[in-house]
């Protein structure tokens, strides 16, 4: 059963995983500020991601390219021309709507009308602006609506300084913006977010392959890190629904509490980008085969996901309510690596020299993992405060401490107490929490 979307909402405000933005202004609309917790879950996230794509891999490279680009990028892939949503505005309550997601084409969710929407006209989803002080039609720049293109304008740049060869990938994790004409869902669909996206040049007769195998990888990724299986599924796109850049795509789809929504998609991007990009900008951005002794224009796979749209599915799969005991609480069964705090230091009651021997243990630990020391109200509370956080480990320390230079760490999901010496309690931790 997924979580309940309020309680996840509610949790994330009252824990400091997510705030609204501006809120002190009464909050500007589908913006969210990511609090002391969901900037180190949404850390981890990406960390993981970059880890799997990056450093494990010895054929793929990162890259960080900018947000503003030239506004040809954006003539050349396509966005300027057709990087829309078919927007209706209902004559009854002036609400404006995306038709393709709407229940019912015909009839305003908000006021309840039918009949009563203006015909159905594109609007462009890139937000504008000027580049320097003049507000002319000839500085007009837009925030990078996805990161793909940044890629693919440095394929030649990586290619060259990197020493790559087919196959190879480019990844990169950043913000892009989308002026959505119906954000909503909390974080899931916002109009400043953050994508992981990884592009995979490779031979054209070989991209069939890599799209399958990417689509593998990446299912495998989520569930390593410990996404519900049954809470993910794909929805390959029918050939009607294609985008026009793509021979296939999938989305990979995740079932958040309002029904089966998309994750990430994995497109055969073809040689539709670099092809763009050549004839625009007049630059070869072919490359040599040395073996067939020929050039040709690589194909491209790619996987787009968004990693504060994922951030929030793992923390909607994680929230757990079970009983215990005969008393329920409320735990985050987070993979330690997404942990926002991977140990919590507790004192068994607020004693100077039980607080002093806890600040030692936490420093000990803090060169290596997010440590949290909380010495308020009861170790009972305590415990049940670092369950809802999902805190891996709570290591505590009372008064036999002093005398045997031990300590008890408690399991988050088994609740099992073992006693461990101070000196080995680093070691002991290591083995239990993974990069
Ligand atoms: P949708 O159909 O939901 O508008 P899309 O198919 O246009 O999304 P892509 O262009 O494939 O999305 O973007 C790749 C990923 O980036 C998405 O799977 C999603 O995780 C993330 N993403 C896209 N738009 C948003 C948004 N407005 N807010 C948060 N994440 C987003």
């Amino acid at each position: 059963m997924p979580a309940d979307f309020d309680t996840i909402v509610n949790l994330s405000k009252k824990r400091g995983f997510v705030f609204q933005a501006s809120e002190i202004y009464g909050g500007l609309r589908s913006a969210y500020d990511y609090g002391p917790l969901g900037v180190e879950l949404l850390r981890n996230v990406k960390e993981q991601w970059w880890r799997s794509m990056v450093r494990m891999r010895d054929d793929i490279v990162g890259l960080d390219s900018a947000i503003l680009q030239s506004p040809e990028v954006w003539v050349a892939s396509g966005h300027v021309a057709s990087f829309s949503d078919p927007l209706v505005e209902c004559r009854e309550c002036n609400a404006r709507h995306r038709v393709d997601k709407l229940k019912d084409s015909n009839k305003c969710p908000t006021c309840g009308n039918s009949g009563t929407f203006t015909e159905p006209k594109e609007f462009n989803l890139m937000f504008k602006t000027h580049m320097g002080p003049v507000e002319s039609e000839e500085n007009k720049v837009y925030l990078r609506p996805e990161t793909a293109q940044g890629i693919f304008t440095n394929f030649e740049n990586v290619r060259r300084t990197a020493r790559m060869k087919l196959p190879f990938g480019i990844a990169q994790i950043g913000k892009s913006f989308r002026n959505e004409i119906t954000p909503g869902q909390f974080v899931f669909r916002t109009r400043e977010f953050e994508q992981m996206e990884m592009q995979y040049f490779c031979y054209p007769d070989t991209a069939d392959r890599y799209f399958d195998e990417w689509v593998e990888a990446r299912d495998a990724w989520y569930m390593d890190l410990g996404m519900t299986p049954e809470n993910l599924r794909h929805a390959p796109h029918g050939a009607d629904e294609l985008a026009h850049y793509a021979a296939a795509a999938i989305d990979v789809e995740y079932r958040f509490p309002w029904g089966w929504d998309e994750l990430e998609g994995i497109h055969n991007r073809t040689d539709f980008d670099l092809n763009a990009h050549m004839e625009h900008s007049g630059e070869d951005l072919t490359y040599f085969n040395q073996e067939a002794n020929e050039r040709l224009v690589p194909y491209v796979v790619e996987t787009a996901a968004g990693a504060t749209r994922t951030t929030f599915a793992f923390l909607i799969d994680a929230y757990t309510e079970e009983e215990v005991n005969g008393e329920s609480r409320v735990v985050l069964k987070l993979d330690p690596r997404l942990a926002p705090v991977k140990v919590a230091v507790l004192p068994l009651s607020k004693k100077p020299d039980l607080v002093a021997t806890t600040n030692k243990v936490a420093d000990s630990l803090r060169d290596r993992w997010q440590i949290e020391v909380d010495v308020t109200q009861s170790i009972g509370r305590r415990y049940r405060r670092q369950d809802e956080i999902g805190t891996p480990y709570c290591v505590t320390v009372d008064f036999e401490s002093l005398e045997d230079h031990q300590v008890t760490v408690r399991d988050r999901d088994t609740m099992a107490q073992d006693r461990i010496a101070i000196d080995n309690l680093a070691s002991y931790l290591e083995d239990k929490l993974p990069l």
